[in-house]
């Protein structure tokens, strides 16, 4: 491909700017200043813009958003045989979830085949903000309350980012909350801790990833600007 293209491609610059930069001289491939026009091999060589190296080498990871069901292990085999996250998906080698749900929650669950940013993208330093709806019986306009300043579980003070209580019916409330760690059960913990019983939980958003309309068990792929925001 040219080498103007294979900026645009990975993103360094506009294709409009990238044939400027070629032209003006400010890009190099192997060291040597490129010409208009240069037919290049994105995964061979290395092609610098303003001394800076340009990753031109971009490898099609998959990316899919699975609205999980309940009853569902986010595991890739299950010794008791349930069904797992993999079995609702087209599967391929080396596809990983980002974030695991427990058996009996639900919604918005990412899977990728990029194992590095999987990783980077479950770790506390990242605060990735999730958001969950949790349909709860209990003082929710309180707890809601209690909540914003903080609580106490045993692995440390969680602040969640966002608390709101919805109404349902009598004593049933939507209890829609956005934290920003990845704890172990951190939600219906969190709900314990304010003494609210968790009759359903549906995580709604992960980053930029809304649940949106998909439906229960279905899987779709990621849109570009969803994947420009994780990556
Ligand atoms: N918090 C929970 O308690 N459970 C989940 O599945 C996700 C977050």
């Amino acid at each position: 491909m040219r080498v103007q293209r294979a900026l645009a491609r990975a993103g360094a610059v506009s294709r409009r700017e990238a044939d400027q930069a070629v032209a003006d001289g400010r890009v190099l491939v192997n060291g040597q200043v490129a010409l208009v026009g240069q037919v290049v091999d994105p995964a061979r060589d290395v092609i610098t813009l303003d001394g800076a190296p340009v990753k031109t080498h971009v490898t099609a990871h998959r990316w899919i958003v699975l609205n999980k069901p309940a009853a569902t292990m986010t595991t890739r085999k299950d010794p008791s045989g349930r069904t797992t996250v993999f079995d609702l998906v087209d599967d391929v080698p080396g596809l990983v979830y980002v974030g695991r749900l427990d058996f009996m929650t639900e919604g918005v669950l990412l899977l990728t085949t990029d194992g590095t940013a999987a990783h980077a993208l479950t770790h506390p330093s990242r605060e990735v903000e999730r958001t969950y709806i949790a349909t709860v019986r209990g003082d929710a306009l309180a707890a809601a309350k209690r909540a914003r300043q903080g609580v106490q579980l045993e692995d440390g003070l969680v602040t969640p980012r966002d608390v709101q209580a919805h109404p349902l019916g009598a004593r049933r409330w939507a209890f829609e909350i956005t934290i920003a760690e990845g704890k172990t059960h951190e939600v219906r913990r969190i709900c314990d801790a304010l003494e609210l019983e968790v009759e359903r939980l549906i995580r709604t958003s992960f980053g930029p990833v809304r649940l949106g309309n998909l439906p229960s068990g279905e899987a779709r792929a990621l849109t570009a600007a969803e994947r420009t925001v994780l990556d």
